[in-house]
């Protein structure tokens, strides 16, 4: 047994009350979890960018009371009826996917990320800006036993939806990154495992966060607004804004692709035709498979990944946010209760 789990916590939670509003720290009542559910004992969790867009309601129907945060990384301290795996004492990862119906086309096809009635951790289901949470046994994440849960909290979500968007980038060996912050600092390092070629594209003038991306690796690093040291075979955006759409665009072959990470951007702005023509693709990376956690935790390359983190107490959440939203921040902030 885990000696963490022996040690009095009281449960707490940083709730949301008001889009828009501070988050507020609150005792949690921990209900036993029901059938095919467990409970976890948060060790850490990551703060993502969606989560921003949930407490500042930018994503549609943000249903108050809600405990935001996706990335949890935890120890199991009870199961519910019917689940055979994880078992108490089991450090599992919660991400951003919490359930999926398993009946409409798209979970019939394959595509549960695509589900029409999903349900989404720290949006539509408590997530974990919390000392305890309870979620779906089935879509629970198996994490190393040893890791540091403050670094493996990134790669829960930033990690994830990197993995899918390069995934999705297909395998074209120079990748340009938009916005270089938690996803892409893990994407990057996956890349280079890769034998590809990174250039990292930053807010103008953000020489900390090129410089962050020479270190690890990338062979050049420069402003959103540059043009790249070589045309890119597919281009991520990472960043919210959506007047780097057709600027990426810009800067990709002939048969390239621009991959939108974000759950939530900014207008795109109209460009002419002859950006797109010769096969150029725009596409939108919209959640994560169960698949995707599996394939991306047994690679390889993901074991070799060194996550940037700024820690933070639970009851900083706001601070965590603040940071974020601010751009004041180079790697991944995650909340430790
Ligand atoms: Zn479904
Ligand atoms: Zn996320």
């Amino acid at each position: 047994m885990n000696t963490l789990l022996t040690d009095p916590v009281a449960p707490h939670a940083m709730v949301l009350h008001e889009t828009g509003a501070a988050l507020r720290f609150e005792p949690l009542t921990l209900a036993p979890p029901g059938a095919g559910e467990v409970r976890i004992r948060i060790e850490a969790c990551g703060v993502c960018r969606t989560d921003l867009h949930v407490v500042d309601g930018e994503l549609p129907h943000v249903e108050t009371p809600v405990v935001p945060g996706h990335e949890i990384v935890g120890r199991v301290e009870a199961v519910g009826a019917g689940v055979t795996w994880p078992v108490p004492g089991e450090r599992v990862g919660v991400p951003w996917l919490g359930g999926t119906c398993q009946a409409c086309e798209f979970c019939l096809d394959g595509r549960e990320n695509l589900c029409d009635t999903p349900e989404f951790t720290g949006y539509t289901r408590a997530g974990g800006f919390a000392t305890h949470v309870t979620a779906r046994a089935a879509y629970c994440v198996p994490l190393p036993n040893e890791a540091d849960a403050v670094a493996l909290a990134p790669l829960l979500c930033a990690g994830l939806i990197g993995w899918r968007s390069l995934r999705h980038a297909g395998n074209g060996r120079h990748v340009g990154l938009y916005g270089f912050g938690a996803s892409a600092h893990i994407v990057a390092q996956i890349a280079i495992a890769q034998g590809r070629e990174v250039s990292a594209f930053t807010r103008p003038g953000d020489v900390a966060a090129q410089a962050f991306a020479r270190s690890l690796g990338a062979r050049w690093a420069g402003s959103s607004l540059d043009d790249a040291p070589a045309p890119l075979d597919a281009a991520i955006v990472f960043a919210p804004d959506g007047a780097l759409v057709p600027q990426a665009l810009r800067q990709v072959k002939k048969g390239g692709r621009v991959v939108c990470a974000g759950i939530h951007m900014s207008d795109i702005p109209g460009f002419p035709y002859a950006w797109l023509w010769e096969e150029r693709e725009i596409v939108s990376i919209a959640n994560l498979t169960r698949d995707d956690a599996r394939s991306f935790f047994a690679d390889p390359a993901c074991a070799r990944v060194t996550t940037t983190t700024h820690r933070y107490p639970l009851d900083a959440a706001n601070q965590a946010l603040d940071d974020l939203r601010a751009g004041r921040l180079t790697g991944a902030a995650v909340l430790v209760p």
